[in-house]
């Protein structure tokens, strides 16, 4: 039996996660604004304290963690709440319960980014560096103005782009912890009924193509993420697996950049 944490827990990808875990034997230490082991706002830094001793006090010693908790970037959405829950409060829980991965001998954290980065067109990828340059305030002043819906998928790119960057290192994979991110395409939780009923960017909700024909499930994404934490999964280092019934293919058909009128192209509305 290992000990993992799981934040957003309370829903959609985090709580199907959670409960495949559990279902497969494993102790999960659940974080969320509500309906969790340990009741913590990710937004703010006083939140994540109060996550991290939370965690810290169920959990001495930690053989994975999934920083699940997000913020679509839907009309009315605040572009700042966007950057701190979704990459400041993912990144700096897994800096600060490094102690207690290291503790497991051998861990692993699974990000969650989406396929929102190589399929959603015109977001600035500076953005994404800048996240990735841990300044809050800097980031949060630099995203003030911008559409929330930009900000997201420069989020998600940090997030698969700081896995990628650490992983590899002896900080991490030196201290037997494995860093990837999976990349979930459009997935049926409550995040995605909100795009639905979004007055701008609903139209969206069905328009990325997938090979499926379909929605992703949830369950679908927490099987891949048990994949990464597991053992099974050794030689997956820094890497991004795409969960997103084949859009990114669809999308990407050589997996290099393409342009924004491509990738418009390819939707359908
Ligand atoms: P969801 O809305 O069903 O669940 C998100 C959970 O995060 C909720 O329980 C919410 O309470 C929690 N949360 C939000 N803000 C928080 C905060 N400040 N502090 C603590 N908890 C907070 O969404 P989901 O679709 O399951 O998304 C899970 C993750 O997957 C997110 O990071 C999301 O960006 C990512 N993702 C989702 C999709 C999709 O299509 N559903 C696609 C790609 C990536």
């Amino acid at each position: 039996m290992k000990t993992y944490a799981v934040t957003g827990a309370a829903s959609g990808i985090g709580a199907a996660t959670a409960t495949l875990l559990r279902n497969q034997g494993h102790a999960v230490v659940t974080v969320d604004r509500h309906d969790a082991d340990v009741v913590a706002d990710l937004s703010t830094p006083q939140g994540r304290d109060q996550a991290i001793a939370g965690i810290q006090e169920f959990a001495p010693v930690l053989h994975g963690l999934v920083p699940c908790a997000g913020v679509a970037g839907l009309t009315g959405v605040d572009p700042q709440l966007v950057a701190s829950v979704n990459y400041f409060g993912a990144v700096e829980l897994v800096r600060a319960l490094r102690p207690q991965l290291v503790a497991a001998g051998s861990s692993a954290v699974v990000v969650i980014s989406s396929n929102s980065v190589t399929c959603q067109p015109a977001w600035d990828h500076g953005l994404a560096d800048l996240l990735l340059a841990d300044d809050e305030e800097a980031a949060r002043a630099a995203v003030a103005e911008l559409d929330a819906v930009a900000v997201y998928p420069a989020t998600k790119a940090a997030l698969a782009w700081w896995a990628r960057r650490e992983g590899i290192t002896a900080e991490w994979l030196g201290a037997g912890i494995r860093l990837n991110a999976v990349a979930p395409g459009v997935t049926k939780t409550a995040m995605t009924d909100a795009l639905r009923e979004d007055p701008t960017f609903g139209v969206y909700a069905d328009a990325y193509p997938t090979a499926l024909d379909r929605p992703g499930r949830p369950e679908e994404v927490a099987e891949v993420i048990a994949f990464l934490l597991s053992d099974a999964a050794s030689l997956v280092i820094g890497t991004t697996i795409f969960v997103d019934g084949g859009t990114d293919a669809l999308m990407r058909p050589k997996g290099l950049p393409v342009s924004d009128q491509d990738l418009m192209g390819k939707m359908r509305f």
